[in-house]
């Protein structure tokens, strides 16, 4: 969903505005998070969450993968509410008040002011927002007074409602940064609407990787599904979530993605999990179904009788008795 290319379906009550009437609430009960993770895309994670999303009753999804999101091609999102996501600090140069020396292009480090060509043909110095990085420094060197520092909006954040509930999203600009930010954000006001809502559920669609984001949409989780493929990677992949989220003292389960693909590295992840302590909750076969179902719009579960699909909704019915034991 980065860059343009996304929009979601308007709906009729769409707001905006800097006030957000969905700023977390405090007093209810906590309802229980499920986050998916995969270690890079293309895992099949989307198509995952997507079917855990039609077999799960009372829930709020959050689609935490704010770099490259794509749980809302399946779930045709109808926008209720969207916000600018603003974070850190960019500069600007008041045109009135320049003078056009160029000290301030000469000593941005980011290079990050230039020399341009405004409507009026008139050579101006401006400030490229995606390279600037924020530090103030032209500030500092302006005799003129004619740099300001401005709140930066790095990307915007939505709730829709969809087929099967609520959806808190996002989408980062293109060069935004402080995605763990905006990932925070975005469980933040799930948990807010799962409140409101009475959902019981939280089901967080989570980025790729071990960085910051993930780190964001682990934080307090009640359980981490892991979706990985037979592979190398995946091995490996596996092992270092492994390691982030059970340092975090997070319980971690595994789903191994066209498990019968390649039976030997099947064999040698569930070997790794045994090694870690990590309960494989699903095998799931490798079925063109789940790119048929992808092409339709819909979740595998939606599309009909399948092999996976079956293999899903039982791994589905483990993870929520998993969910539903008292927490410790
Ligand atoms: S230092 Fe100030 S006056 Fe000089 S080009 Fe930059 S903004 Fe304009
Ligand atoms: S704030 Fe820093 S990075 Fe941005 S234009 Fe000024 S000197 Fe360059």
């Amino acid at each position: 969903m980065s860059g343009p290319g996304y929009e979601p379906r308007p709906a009729a009550s769409e707001s905006g505005g800097a006030a957000s009437e969905y700023a977390p609430a405090a007093s209810e009960p906590a309802p229980r998070q499920l986050v998916v993770l995969s270690g890079k895309g293309g895992t099949g994670k989307t198509s995952v969450v997507a079917a855990f999303a039609a077999l799960a009753t009372a829930k709020v999804l959050a689609d935490c993968d704010v770099d490259a999101a794509d749980l809302h091609l399946v779930l045709d999102p109808a926008l209720r509410h969207r916000e600018a996501f603003m974070s850190g600090k960019e500069a600007r140069i008041v045109p009135d008040r320049c003078s056009a020396c160029g000290d301030c292009a000469d000593h941005c480090r980011f290079d990050a002011i230039r020399l341009t060509v405004d409507g009026h043909g008139r050579s101006v110095y401006a400030v490229d927002p995606i390279a600037c990085e924020g530090c103030g420094f032209c500030t500092r060197v302006c005799t003129s007074g004619a740099v300001e520092m401005l709140d930066a909006e790095r990307g915007e954040w939505f709730i829709s409602d969809t087929r099967h509930g609520p959806l808190v999203h996002a989408r980062l600009n293109i060069g935004g940064e402080n995605s763990g930010k905006l990932v925070t954000l975005v469980r933040e006001r799930a948990a807010s609407l799962a409140r409101e809502t009475g959902a019981g559920l939280i089901l967080v669609d989570g980025p790729p990787g071990i960085g910051c984001p993930v780190i964001a949409s682990v934080t307090g989780a009640d359980l981490v599904l892991a979706v990985t493929e037979p592979t190398v990677s995946g091995a490996h992949d596996l092992e270092r979530a492994a390691e982030l989220v059970q340092g975090f003292g997070l319980t971690l389960a595994v789903c191994i993605n066209k498990a019968d693909l390649n039976p030997d590295m099947a064999e040698r992840i569930r070997e790794v999990c045994a090694a870690r302590g990590l309960p494989v909750v699903g095998e799931l076969s490798y079925d063109t179904a789940v790119v048929k179902a992808q092409v339709e719009g819909k979740s595998i579960v939606e599309h009909g009788g399948s092999p996976v699909a079956d293999q899903i909704r039982d791994m589905w019915k483990i993870l929520k008795h998993r969910l539903e034991r008292p927490k410790e």
